[in-house]
């Protein structure tokens, strides 16, 4: 894996897909537990929903969230909240410490920036990636700060999102380079900003 990191200061990486490769992931929540099919498919339809827009805040973030994830459901926007902290995010942790481990190229992207003093944020589209870092041996201290995109205030490709991180470093959009497994959510945050984009695949080592 090659990074053009010339003319870049700072570089905004996705976590599940891109510093791992995340195939099959969903399958193997649901064979722990068949109950996770139904919250998934509408966890899925309620991001969708939910995609780019930014809501100001976390909170507000989390009430749209919960509330659409339920719209229609048998379960309630304090069931699925319940769920998704208690059970989702915890057992997506574990999965991922028991079946994955970083790409091959990671150590070296963060040696190359260390040399070239271009710090990087983990920026994911879910939470839990402190414990996600941690599960996959992944030390929090190579990065500038990790974030993710709901503790912001809207999902990927939000443009404030994006621009909050961005803002936070002092960086500029156009020299910062994301990298990302998926084009609409990565691409589209750094398209929204101005921000340069690479798009890794799950098979790239
Ligand atoms: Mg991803």
């Amino acid at each position: 894996m090659k990074f053009e990191l010339d003319n870049i200061d700072v570089v905004v990486s996705d976590l599940d897909g891109t510093l791992y490769d995340k195939r099959h992931i969903a399958a193997r929540l649901i064979k722990r537990d068949i109950r996770h099919l139904h919250y998934l498919l509408s966890e899925r339809l309620a991001r969708k929903h939910l995609r780019g827009k930014s809501f100001g805040s976390a909170d507000a973030f989390y009430s749209a969230y919960f509330e659409e994830m339920a719209r229609g459901r048998m379960f309630t926007a304090d069931d699925a909240r319940r769920w998704y902290a208690d059970t989702y995010m915890p057992t997506m942790v574990d999965i991922i410490r028991k079946h994955y481990t970083v790409q091959n190229w990671v150590p070296e992207l963060i040696r190359e920036c260390k040399e070239r003093q271009v710090p990087i944020v983990v920026y994911s589209d879910y939470d839990f990636v402190s414990e996600k870092l941690q599960a996959l041996h992944l030390d929090e201290k190579n990065f500038a700060f990790v974030v993710s995109a709901p503790s912001l205030g809207g999902l990927k490709p939000s443009k404030e999102s994006a621009m909050a991180i961005i803002n936070r470093l002092g960086a500029k959009a156009e020299r910062t380079l994301f990298l990302g497994d998926r084009d609409d959510t990565d691409g589209g945050s750094a398209r929204a900003v101005g921000a340069k984009c690479q798009l890794i695949k799950n098979t790239d080592k």
